[in-house]
């Protein structure tokens, strides 16, 4: 299916696209339109006007300051965090984006529209809200920050509010940092998915067991310390049955809850199988 006819403007600065959105109700922000265009061919979205975010250089770049931390322009691509020489201070970011999809969807997704699809099946939403990320939304009242345990509100939908935009996702320092994956093929959409970090934590979350990555703080209460694989199994013991992760065709509710005790014990084991510099 064509995706209905659609208004287009490309604002220079921030400030400008703020304006074109509050303006008008019916108005879209396009990042790399790498989910967005797909839904509106589906018309399941069918906007008014797209306000398309790649001309705006306030949206862009990777900075890393002397503590370690990060701040990610809202429009920084996969493929730009893969090759960072920046954003190699936090290894798993480039790590995860080079296992999203193919080069093609990594040239134009970015990090902002990944997280404000908030597509349960997306690799990047439990890794914020492990990795303790902060994003900084801005709107018509000015900017705010909010933290990724507060970000994802359901299927589609984050505190970016109407009007508003993500401008940048800060991630505090650290590196023991594990992520794992059951995927339909390689590199494809993740059945389930599991972040782990344990320099400002431990901090656990899963994907695709529910509409926002699920925060595992039973389990980051068990770890007490010993990351390896084998006390990993142990502290996701009993994972699955907190969890009601929903049935699709590629896996019923159950065999979901079980991947989601596999994964989780190799992201945490991963992540405490590095070392902190
Ligand atoms: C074939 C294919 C396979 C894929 N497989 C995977 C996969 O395995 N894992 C994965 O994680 N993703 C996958 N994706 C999705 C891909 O990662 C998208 O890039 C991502 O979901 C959306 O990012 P985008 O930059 O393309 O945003 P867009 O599609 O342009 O926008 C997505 C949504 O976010 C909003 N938005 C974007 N930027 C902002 C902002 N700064 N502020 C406020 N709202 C904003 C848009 O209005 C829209 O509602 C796949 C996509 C395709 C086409």
């Amino acid at each position: 299916m064509l995706p209905r006819e659609v208004g287009y403007v490309k604002p220079s600065t921030l400030a400008e696209a703020l304006d074109l959105l509050a303006g008008n109700d019916g108005a879209r922000a396009l990042a790399g339109g790498q989910t967005l265009v797909s839904v509106m061919k589906a018309r399941v979205a069918s906007p008014d006007a797209l306000v398309d975010l790649n001309g705006i250089d306030e949206l862009r770049g990777i900075e890393l300051d002397r503590e370690g931390k990060l701040e990610i322009g809202a429009m920084t691509t996969y493929s730009e965090l893969i090759e960072s020489a920046e954003a190699r201070a936090r290894p798993i970011l480039g790590e995860v984006c080079a296992q999203i999809a193919d080069v093609q969807v990594r040239n134009r997704g970015t990090i902002g529209g990944n997280i404000c699809a908030n597509d349960p099946t997306n690799h990047l939403p439990p890794l914020m809200v492990a990795l303790g990320a902060t994003m900084t939304i801005a709107g018509a009242d000015g900017e705010r920050a909010v933290d990724a345990d507060d970000f994802f509100l359901g299927v589609y939908m984050t505190d970016v509010g109407p009007g508003e935009l993500l401008t940048k996702v800060s991630i505090p320092p650290g590196r023991r940092d594990g992520f794992a994956s059951v995927t339909i093929g390689r590199d494809g959409t993740c059945i389930v998915s599991a972040a782990a970090s344990l320099d400002n934590g431990p901090r656990v979350a899963i994907g695709c067991v529910g509409a926002v990555p699920h925060r595992a703080a039973d389990v980051e209460s068990k770890l007490n310390g010993d990351t390896s694989l084998e006390a990993a199994r142990s502290a996701v013991a009993g994972l699955g049955k907190t969890l009601d992760p929903p049935s699709d065709v590629h896996a019923p509710s159950e065999y979901r809850a079980r991947l989601a005790e596999v994964v989780t014990a190799r992201a945490i084991a991963q992540a405490g199988s590095r070392g902190s510099h």
